[in-house]
């Protein structure tokens, strides 16, 4: 097998187009173990450690560019400079997320860029990065492209990159009000997600944001559920009263959330569990951020996250 190892993102690219078979290789978590189970066997394994581009993450005009080879643990802010505690606080749901992963090690080797390589159904970063509307930087030798996340996942472990693009970033709009995330697995560590699910409320455009994780071929949006709930916010004037939101209201997305979700039997869980855990999961993050929506000053908002 031969071992690719760029310095620089121009060559990673150069490599990649003259090599488009070549598995590019980050943290290595989900790539070894398929090698350590032969499920693969590249040729050419490309790999992306020593290029600093992907590294690292900075706002720019409301925006935050996460680079493809942030690991959870700089998510979380559980490692990196002061810095990392910032991205953590910038991004409150995808940290929720990431403090979910794995183990230490696996947070302190596996990436965000990884995450969306491998394209699982029940990849622990997606629910989040939907519910906030972001966007994948794909770069080529041919240029660079932004893919909506909506777009990203073709299929179970599928993705639209193209044989000769990388993943350099993920952008990510600056949250302008909460955000949740909450997974159901068969033990609380090491589990790969029987159900997720991740809210975002965005008060500024009036808008909210969802992602199903682990019950569909992909990550999904529960869209009818996300109009719903607008819907109900606006029209009872709750998005500037900040009252209290009605049980129905949380009854019906929760039943909307569920209803989004394409799941299967399998063993990890029964199709109808995960509806289930769906609505359960639905209703507990909108209770969740709606307290916090409530409980933060109306003055004292999320715009920060941006600066
Ligand atoms: C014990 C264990 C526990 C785990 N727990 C969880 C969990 O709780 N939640 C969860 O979501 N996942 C979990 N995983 C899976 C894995 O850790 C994550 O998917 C992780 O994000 C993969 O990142 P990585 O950097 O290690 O990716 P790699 O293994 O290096 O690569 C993964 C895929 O992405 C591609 N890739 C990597 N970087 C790029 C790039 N820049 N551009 C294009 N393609 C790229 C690779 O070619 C490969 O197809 C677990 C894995 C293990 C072994």
């Amino acid at each position: 097998m031969e071992f690719i190892q760029p310095g620089s993102l121009a060559e990673a690219l150069g490599a990649k187009a003259a090599s488009p078979h070549a598995v590019p290789i980050a943290g290595g978590t989900d790539v070894m173990v398929e090698l350590n189970f032969a499920r693969q066997r590249p040729e050419a394994l490309l790999d992306l450690t020593r290029v600093s581009e992907l590294n690292g993450w900075r706002s720019e005009n409301g925006m935050l560019r996460v680079g493809a080879g942030v690991t959870y643990a700089e998510l979380t802010g559980e490692r990196g400079s002061s810095s990392a505690h910032g991205l953590s606080r910038r991004l409150p749901g995808l940290a929720i997320a990431a403090r979910t992963v794995g183990s230490p090690q696996i947070r302190n080797r596996g990436t965000i860029g990884g995450n969306l390589g491998s394209a699982s159904p029940a990849g622990d970063c997606h629910p989040s990065l939907l519910a906030a509307d972001a966007e994948v930087e794909a770069v080529s030798v041919r240029g660079s492209r932004l893919i909506p996340v909506g777009e990203f996942f073709t299929g179970v472990k599928r993705n639209t990159l193209a044989s000769d693009e990388l993943i350099a970033a993920v952008w990510i709009p600056a949250p302008s009000g909460p955000e949740q995330f909450a997974k159901i697995g068969t033990r609380n560590a090491m589990v790969i997600a029987v159900a997720a699910f991740a809210l975002a409320l965005h008060p500024a455009r009036r808008a909210v944001g969802t992602g199903i994780g682990s019950a569909g071929p992909t990550p999904l949006r529960a869209s009818q559920a996300e109009a719903f709930l607008a819907a109900a916010l606006e029209d009872a004037g709750l998005w500037d009263s900040r009252g209290e939101l009605p049980e129905s209201v949380v009854t019906e997305f929760g039943a909307l959330v569920s209803a989004a979700a394409r799941p299967i039997d399998d063993v990890r869980g029964t199709a109808a569990y995960r509806r289930h855990a769906l609505a359960v999961l639905a209703r507990r993050t909108l209770t969740w951020a709606w307290a916090e929506y409530r409980e933060r000053d109306a003055g004292q908002g999320w715009a920060e996250a941006g600066a």
